[in-house]
C-alpha cells in the first residue's frame, strides 16, 4: 500500500494539533505531534537545569536522552527515557523552554531521523514548524495552518483554563508573541510557509469547518497527484511497448556491460573478490557494503551473478551521461538526508519482486576509506520486507582508490538472516539502531580481517 505523508506547519495555537488529530482519524492516518518531541527535551533540560545557551551542556544532555513515540488507542504518547511524559510537557514553562531548545541545531538534528523514520513507515499527518520545509520536503500534501495572534491566544487560554491551570489571557498572548518571533527568526529551520504549501487561515472558522477545509485540500492534492502519475496498468498500448522496450534495453545493457566492468575492475584496480558464492541464487536480498569510492557499485555489481539494483545518491543523476550509464546499470536515485520515501517504496517494491537491492548503509563515502557509522535506513527496509542481508566489505588498504595503483579487495560475507536482526515490530528506533549496528559490525569484522591479511 502506498504511504501518504501530510505535513502541517504553523505557529503555536493555530489549532494544528486538534485539527490534525481529527483529520487523521477521519482519513485513517496516524497523527504525529512533533512539538511534543521538543517539549520532552525541554522537560529533561528543566529537570536538570540545563541552560540552552550552554552548547556543551546541551550536547552532553542529548547523550543521556532517549525520546520515543508510542501509540495507545491511536493516541500518541511521548516516552522520555522510558517514562510517559505526555501530560507533564503541557505547561507554559515547558512551552517556553521548548521554543528555546528547539532553536538549537544539535537538538533539531537529534530529532530529525526519528521523525523521518516514522514518516517513511507510516501514512501520517505530521504537524510542527519545519515539516514541509525540512523534515519531509517530499510530503504529498503540505498545509500551512494559521490564525490571528489574538484568536490563537484566546484558544490557548481557554484550553489551559479548562485544564485547571492558573494563567491570564495577557500572559498567554505575550508568551505566544515571543514564541512566534523566536520560532520564525531562528537560524535553524525557522517557521515559514513552504512554497508549495496551501495556506489555511482558521481565524473565522470553527473547528468543524477547519477540519472539513483541510480534508478537502488533502483530497484535491492527492487526486491531482494520482492523475499526474498514472499507475503502470493504466498505460496506453503504445506506452506499454515503449516501457517494455526500455526495460529490455536496460536489462540487455546491464548483462553486456557487467562482464566488461568486471574485467575493468580486475585490470584497472587489481580487484580481488572473495566469497562470491555467499550470494544466494534466488529470493529477495539486500547487499550491504561499506562505501569508500565512487567505483563501489561497480566493484560489487560486476562481481555478482545476479542483477543488483543499487540505491545511488540523487546528485549523480543530474549529469545526463552518468545518469544514462548508472540507470543502465539499474541504479536508482535516493535523496540523502531527507528520508526519501519514494526511494524507500521503490526499494520495497524491488524486494517484493524477489530482486537484489544494493545499499551503502553509511549513505556517503567514508573519509578514511574504512567502514564508518551507518543510518537506520537499511534496518527499516529489512524490517519492512523480511529480506536477508549479505554484508560486503570493500577494502583499499585505507587509501584512496586510484587506477593501476590500488589493490582493492571485495569480500561477500555469509548471509545475515533477517531473523538474526532482532526486528520485532520494525518501528522501534532502538531495534533499528541495533540491527544496523549488527550489519555494520559484520562488515567491519571482515574489513579488519582483510586488512590483517593484505596490508603489509
Ligand atoms: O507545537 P508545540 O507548541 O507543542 O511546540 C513546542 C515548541 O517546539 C514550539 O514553540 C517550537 O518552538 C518547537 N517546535 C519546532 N519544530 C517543530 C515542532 C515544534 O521547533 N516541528
Amino acid at each position: 500500500m502506498r504511504i501518504v505523508n501530510i505535513a502541517i506547519d504553523g505557529p503555536s495555537g493555530a489549532g494544528k494539533s486538534t485539527i490534525a488529530r481529527a483529520v487523521a482519524k477521519a482519513e485513517g492516518y496516524i497523527y504525529i505531534d512533533t512539538g511534543a518531541l521538543y517539549r520532552a527535551i525541554a522537560l529533561y533540560a528543566l529537570r536538570g537545569t540545563v541552560d540552552p545557551g550552554d552548547s556543551a551542556a546541551v550536547e552532553e544532555m542529548l547523550k543521556g536522552i532517549r525520546v520515543e513515540l508510542a501509540f495507545r488507542d491511536g493516541e500518541q504518547r511521548v516516552l522520555l527515557n522510558g517514562e510517559d511524559v505526555s501530560d507533564l510537557i503541557r505547561t507554559p514553562e515547558v512551552s517556553m523552554a521548548a521554543s528555546a531548545f528547539s532553536a538549537l541545531p544539535p537538538v533539531r538534528a537529534f530529532l530529525l531521523s526519528l521523525q523521518r523514520d516514522i514518516a517513511a513507515q507510516n501514512s501520517c499527518i505530521m504537524d510542527g514548524r519545519d515539516i514541509a520545509t525540512v523534515v519531509l520536503p517530499n510530503a504529498d500534501v503540505k498545509i500551512f495552518l494559521t490564525a490571528s495572534p489574538e484568536e490563537r491566544a484566546r484558544r490557548r487560554y481557554e484550553e489551559l483554563i479548562a485544564r485547571g491551570q492558573q494563567v491570564t489571557y495577557e500572559e498567554i498572548l505575550a508568551d505566544q508573541k515571543k514564541r512566534d518571533y523566536d520560532d520564525s527568526h531562528r537560524a535553524a529551520a525557522p517557521l515559514k510557509q513552504a512554497e508549495d504549501a496551501v495556506l489555511v487561515d482558521t481565524t473565522d472558522k470553527d473547528f468543524e469547518a477547519s477540519v472539513a477545509l483541510i480534508r478537502s485540500v488533502i483530497h484535491k492534492r492527492l487526486t491531482r497527484e494520482e492523475k499526474e502519475s498514472p499507475p503502470a496498468e493504466k498505460k496506453s498500448p503504445r506506452e506499454k511497448v515503449r516501457y517494455n522496450f526500455k526495460k529490455f534495453t536496460t536489462h540487455a545493457f546491464y548483462l553486456i556491460a557487467m562482464p566488461f566492468t568486471f574485467l575493468t575492475c580486475k585490470l584497472l584496480y587489481r580487484v580481488t573478490y572473495i566469497g562470491r558464492e555467499n550470494v544466494p541464487k534466488k529470493g529477495k536480498l539486500i547487499i550491504a557494503a561499506n562505501h569508500i569510492s565512487g567505483w563501489d557499485p561497480v566493484f560489487v555489481g560486476s562481481a555478482m551473478v545476479r542483477v543488483i539494483h543499487a540505491m545511488a545518491k540523487e546528485e549523480i543523476f543530474h549529469n545526463w551521461f552518468v545518469k544514462a550509464v548508472v540507470t543502465g546499470l539499474n541504479a536508482f536515485p535516493v535523496s540523502r538526508g531527507s528520508g526519501d520515501r519514494r526511494a524507500f517504496e521503490y526499494a520495497l517494491g524491488l524486494l517484493e519482486r524477489d530482486k537484489v537491492l544494493g545499499i551503502f548503509p553509511e549513505g556517503t563515502r567514508s573519509k578514511d576509506y574504512r567502514p564508518g557509522r551507518a543510518k537506520s535506513g537499511i534496518a527499516l527496509i529489512a524490517a519492512a520486507t523480511g529480506a536477508d542481508i549479505v554484508p560486503v566489505a570493500i577494502w583499499s588498504g585505507g587509501k584512496p582508490v586510484r587506477a593501476f595503483r590500488t589493490h582493492v579487495v571485495v569480500e561477500f560475507g555469509p548471509v545475515i538472516h533477517n531473523g538474526e536482526l532482532g526486528l520485532t515490530d520494525g518501528k522501534k528506533a532502538s531495534e533499528l539502531r541495533s540491527a544496523t549496528r549488527k550489519i555494520m559490525d559484520r562488515i567491519e569484522e571482515m574489513w579488519e580481517k582483510i586488512d590483517e591479511n593484505y596490508s603489509r
